[in-house]
């Protein structure tokens, strides 16, 4: 089989997310991790192209052989060593994103990948995977044990969805994702001090709240390692985002409790007069919709003269009819609805269920999972 294994990614046809198929129990023998599943990957290839060399470049997470006692046949990992050193398989930190990089080199424009993984936290910077039916085949257990290669159908993520993934990631990265994949509300739901003194990076004056990092299970300052002290809950709150001709032009976080006017210029609350052409704002009232939150929920209510589109999002995120909000009435905002102002100005919800500013310091953690559309946390307003 390693005849398969041409040791360079420009020499395969195939690439394949090794730590994906390795753990996944659906296929071969039961148990957490298998490298008998990829021998049945490679041969499922085989199969598909006619080709007994076809040439195959596995990518695997540092963690998959971090955690070889995991495998039920302990030659696996020894198996799976000897490979990593021959340069057979690619060993990284992140598997998903340097996949995505070698699928988007040119040398690669035909490579197709083996994954089950839907990718959603990459689709921000990989637009090309929404909607993709052609690059990904997802192995399924076929009859006797062996295993058949579909098209993975990569679907549309909405913008709430992916912005939830990118969430995920977050907490995985800082340990604050149990084994279920649930955030660990207990503490993202409190505010945490350094006991450092100069240390502001928890404090929520200074507008730059970080999420405490896991260390055997107590919330640790990121920069002097030292347990942080309990400071309190967080305050619920939803993030809002103003979208211009289809982008994201601004991000406004609402807290529990608040009442927010959103308009061309508000004496008190979100201006968008700024990221409007002058032609386009003139369209806009001074105060045009107003936002407010009470028991957890997001409402939103048009104040306007010229009057404020409204369409609801089903479960899935799929965005129902435009229609006329009722003026001076409260209507419920929830997670991919889409308030319209003027033709072109929208404002709509992230995802995302704390604020902005920490998006900086997330967007470089690993890929996360693909957020399960339960997850949920008393801190977010519904
Ligand atoms: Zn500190």
């Amino acid at each position: 089989m390693e005849h398969n294994l041409p040791g360079a990614a420009d020499l395969a046809d195939y690439l394949v997310d090794l730590s994906n198929v390795v753990r996944d129990r659906s296929l071969g023998a039961p148990g957490a991790r298998s490298l008998d599943r990829f021998r049945l990957v490679v041969r499922a290839l085989v199969r598909l192209t006619g080709d007994p060399d076809v040439p195959v470049y596995p990518v695997a997470d540092a963690s998959l052989l971090g955690g070889s006692r995991e495998f039920t046949d302990p030659r696996d990992a020894a198996t799976l060593r000897r490979w990593v050193e021959e340069g057979l398989v690619e060993e990284v930190g992140d598997a998903d994103r340097r996949i995505l990089e070698l699928m988007e080199m040119t040398s690669a424009a035909h490579t197709r990948t083996v994954t089950g993984d839907l990718l959603t936290g990459h689709r921000r910077e990989h637009p090309w995977i929404q909607g993709n039916t052609d690059r990904f085949l997802k192995p399924v257990a076929g009859p006797s044990g062996s295993v058949r290669l579909v098209p993975l159908d990569m679907g549309v993520r909405t913008e709430a969805e992916i912005s939830r993934s990118d969430e995920l990631a977050a907490f995985k990265k800082q340990g604050l994702l149990k084994g279920s994949q649930q955030p660990i509300s207990a503490v993202i739901n409190r505010f945490w001090r350094c006991p450092e003194r100069r240390c502001s990076l928890y404090d929520p004056r200074s507008g730059r709240v970080l999420l405490p990092r896991m260390l055997r299970g107590v919330p640790t300052c990121e920069v002097h390692g030292r347990p942080l002290a309990d400071a309190g809950p967080r305050p619920a709150m939803a993030q809002l985002k103003a979208m211009v001709d289809g982008g994201c032009a601004a991000r406004y976080t609402v807290e529990e409790g608040s009442r927010t006017a959103v308009g061309r210029n508000p004496a008190d609350g979100i201006a968008l007069y700024g990221l409007l052409a002058p032609k386009v704002a003139a369209r806009i009232s001074r105060e045009h919709v107003v936002v407010s939150t009470t028991d957890g929920i997001l409402r939103v209510r048009d104040v306007s003269t010229y009057g404020t589109r409204m369409r609801t999002a089903d479960r899935r995120g799929r965005p129902g009819p435009w229609e006329r909000l009722p003026r001076d009435r409260d209507r419920r905002f929830g997670l991919g609805d889409e308030v319209e102002l003027a033709p072109g100005v929208v404002l709509t919800r992230s995802g995302r269920r704390f604020p902005a500013e920490l998006a900086a310091a997330w967007r470089t953690g690993p890929a996360g999972p693909s957020a399960p559309p339960e997850a949920s946390l008393p801190t977010s307003l519904r």
